[in-house]
């Protein structure tokens, strides 16, 4: 494959090569634990690492090795790193890059379980964090301390969409010698590059659009070199968390739509996000497509295009959201997102109900809050099941 061919070409022909696989047009998979050395040598020179070649499949396999590879060609970074879900990439990268009495500053509003994460390892490992909202350099190096050695962020953030200026995020961490890491699962290489902004890690959960299917559970991470080695040697390689050989296979093969998929999710999504808008029971849409979304400038800068998710409120409450959700008849009432099935969920009591109340209003998850994932059904369909929906919402809203 040459190094100019375009994305297209590279989510089918990068990190695989049929020649060294007897023209197997779609690549094998490795389901061995271990690797035999043809004599204790091999074996002495592959652990000191002065001998190329596998040793055990926790610490390499080679249709993983196919999908890092992949991977790190389309986010543009030197090397991939593959996981057991998108929290093993997250937790190991931040356990990897932190250590007691470090800072992390993050975006506010990020996925639950990350704001779990940090919550654990501040009370458990003394590791500190602050979540704030990433707008304005000023604000944002107030909150910068020397201890600090990580800025985490999410951009678009789930499930409020808002977005972060990786730009400029890339500018302060220069400034300050941090590393930038970058969730990138809701845009996937496709949409935004985080890399050529100036960060430095690249994380997945891939169990989302780059699988696709909704058939997979896994997480990557695409970095610099020096970056990824050490990850791979500690808290990849101790802690454990790594991918199967089968579920890369499945990423490979998801990955080889992925441009074709996000274009049909884009185009969806930005003519639901109209029809909502134009709906009397929306309060409220935020979807980086829209002209009148807040951060429409920033996803114009760094977004391809404007991304498959769609977050908005429902006039009324808790029970309102609720009811409403339950009044699907072709959407999915499931969390995830990026798989072929619209899916429709409630952030507060779903993916951020381990987030408390407090911390949940200062992210902007009301409880009228919902998040769609547009899937890659005839976008006639989704808002025909919507609109039913909102219509006996308001029905229900004009009664009482
Ligand atoms: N990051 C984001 C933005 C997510 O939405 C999720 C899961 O929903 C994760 C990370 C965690 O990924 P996984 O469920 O694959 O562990």
């Amino acid at each position: 494959m040459k190094k100019d061919n375009r994305f297209e070409t590279k989510v089918i022909h990068s990190g695989y090569s049929s020649d060294q696989h007897h023209g197997a047009l779609a690549p094998p998979i490795f389901p061995t634990s271990t690797f035999v050395f043809p004599d204790a040598e091999t074996g002495e020179h592959r652990f000191a690492g002065e001998q190329e070649g596998y040793i055990y499949s926790r610490l390499g396999n080679p249709t993983v090795k196919m999908l890092e590879e992949r991977i790190a060609v389309l986010e543009g970074g030197d090397q991939g790193l593959a996981f057991a879900s998108g929290m093993a990439a997250v937790s190991a990268v931040l356990m990897g890059l932190t250590k007691s009495e470090d800072h992390i500053l993050c975006s506010q509003g990020v996925y639950g379980c990350t704001f779990g994460l940090l919550q654990m390892l501040r009370d458990k490992y003394n590791v500190e964090h602050d979540l704030i909202a990433m707008s304005h350099p000023d604000v944002i190096e107030a909150y910068i301390r020397p201890n600090t050695k990580v800025i985490f962020i999410e951009t678009p953030i789930n499930p409020t969409m808002a977005l972060v200026d990786l730009k400029m995020i890339g500018l302060i961490a220069a400034k300050y010698k941090i590393k930038v890491v970058v969730d990138n699962t809701f845009c996937t290489p496709y949409l935004q590059r985080p890399l050529e902004h100036g960060c430095h890690l690249v994380i997945h959960s891939a169990t989302k659009y780059i699988g696709g299917h909704g058939d997979v559970v896994a997480g990557l991470v695409v970095g610099d070199k020096e970056t990824i080695d050490l990850l791979a040697a500690t808290t990849q390689k101790d802690i454990g968390g790594i991918m199967s050989p089968f579920d890369a296979w499945l990423l490979l093969r998801g990955l080889k739509t992925l441009p074709v998929r996000m274009d049909r999710h884009c185009d969806n999504a930005m003519y639901i996000s109209k029809k909502l808008r134009k709906h009397p029971s929306v309060e409220a849409v935020y979807f980086p497509g829209d002209p009148e979304f807040a951060d429409y400038t920033i996803a114009q800068k760094q977004m391809a295009r404007s991304g498959g998710l769609i977050s908005f409120k429902i006039k009324g409450d808790k029970k309102d959201a609720q009811n409403f959700i339950n009044s699907m008849k072709l959407l999915k009432i499931a969390v995830s997102l990026g798989d072929a099935e619209t899916l429709i969920q409630h952030p507060a009591t779903m993916t951020h109900a381990v987030v408390p109340k407090e911390a949940r209003d200062r992210m902007g998850i009301s409880d009228n809050l919902i998040r769609l994932s547009v899937g890659l059904e005839a976008k006639e369909d989704i808002w025909e099941d919507l609109e039913q929906a909102l219509q006996q919402h308001l029905r229900k809203t004009e009664t009482v």
